[in-house]
């Protein structure tokens, strides 16, 4: 049902203007208010679309919490601190945090909670799941009090959606998304001067015919909003997803019933995300006038911030069963050969110096 109204909204678009950038329609596959999959029912957890960190294991958020915690210490404690989570999904993660916080820094735990979700959907989720004194919604980042803010965004630069420029052997140009009798993506107009720099072609040296890269210009704004509200009112963003360290690459995916699909034909009914580039999120900290940490990898992050003796801790002498479902988790969270590599961790701080655990060489 979905699937057939984002076709009936691309291919009017595309009678009205031409072929559509990819964000455009990635963003609306997502959050359009009549069609857009976050709309829908239980599309995260086990019997959904897609899995997430928080929904695999409540140490995620516990070893969140104990980061958070201690960045919110090593900030000198202030009374007006707020926490904040970018795209909360079904309110796992921040309900496991607040626990946590309770028990390991209880004067933080209550600070006034502030998520940005875009989805009625899981915000009812979020309502049900979370017992917490105050909480706000918002659509923006901007709406954030000017207070210092302390910042987790799990998965949620994937889902911002990204553009496509592709090399044709002398110059680079748009990639498009066009339908004839199905969604195509075609070569479109050569990129302008702006256009060129917003891409940041100069940093690919040597593009061969065909090479892809790829640039988000709603993630850089949240990035730039972010790194502003961090270097004026003090706090620090925590950034988790998919990624890497160059624009380099077509990275756009889509997943359903936890199964990879054709991202296009399958727009409205299944998660579309693509990998985040972390050499942008740092370019764009840095010129905002704030710091950026990594990134490292999700494995490294976890390890170093004490997964495993987390997990031992967990651990019931009598239970055999309760233990092999906790190191189970650990390993999916860790693994090379599943979350541990791909997903990235990176840092927003204001200036400063020296390395928080997770982020310190082995
Ligand atoms: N952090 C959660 C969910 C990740 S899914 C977890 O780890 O389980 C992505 C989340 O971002 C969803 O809650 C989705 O509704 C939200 N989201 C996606 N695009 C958004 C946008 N443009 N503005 C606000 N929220 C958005």
């Amino acid at each position: 049902m979905s699937t057939q109204k984002f076709q009936e909204w691309g291919v009017e678009q595309i009678k009205k203007s031409g072929p559509i950038r990819l964000s455009n329609a990635m963003s609306n596959a997502l959050i359009h208010p009549d069609f857009g999959y976050y709309h829908s029912q239980d599309i995260i957890g086990k019997k959904g679309d897609f899995i997430t960190a928080p929904e695999i294991s409540q140490m995620f958020g516990e070893l969140i919490a104990a980061f958070l915690g201690f960045i919110w210490d090593q900030s000198g404690r202030p009374s007006n601190a707020l926490l904040c989570e970018l795209g909360p999904g079904r309110g796992t993660l921040s309900a496991d945090i607040h626990s946590a916080l309770h028990q390991i820094y209880p004067d933080f735990a209550d600070a006034p909670l502030h998520l940005i979700e875009a989805s009625q959907t899981l915000q009812e989720h979020q309502k049900a799941t979370l017992i917490h004194p105050s909480i706000d919604w918002h659509d923006s980042f901007t709406q954030i009090p000017p207070q210092p803010s302390f910042i987790i965004a799990n998965e949620f630069f994937d889902a911002l959606g990204v553009d496509q420029a592709i090399f044709d052997g002398v110059q680079w140009r748009w990639r498009l998304l066009d339908f004839t009798t199905q969604f195509e993506l075609v070569t479109g107009p050569v990129l302008n001067q702006s256009e060129f720099d917003a891409f940041n072609c100069i940093s690919v040296s040597n593009p061969t015919k065909g090479t892809v890269i790829e640039s988000s210009l709603k993630s850089e704004e949240v990035t730039c909003d972010i790194a502003h509200h961090i270097k004026n009112y003090g706090g620090a963003c925590l950034i988790i997803d998919y990624g890497k360290n160059n624009p380099i690459g077509d990275t756009i995916q889509a997943v359903s019933s936890h199964k990879p699909v054709e991202p296009w034909s399958s727009a409205g009914n299944a998660d579309i995300s693509h990998w985040v580039d972390f050499s942008a999120i740092k370019r764009l900290t840095e010129k905002s006038g704030a710091r950026f940490i990594g990134p490292v990898s999700q494995s490294h992050f976890l390890s170093q911030i004490g997964i495993k003796q987390r997990a031992e801790r967990l651990a019931k002498s009598d239970n055999p069963e309760h233990n092999r479902a906790l190191f189970a988790a650990v390993d999916r969270l860790i693994s090379p050969a599943h979350m541990g590599n791909l997903f990235q961790v990176g840092l927003i701080v204001p200036t400063g110096k020296g390395l928080p655990p997770g982020f310190q060489p082995d």
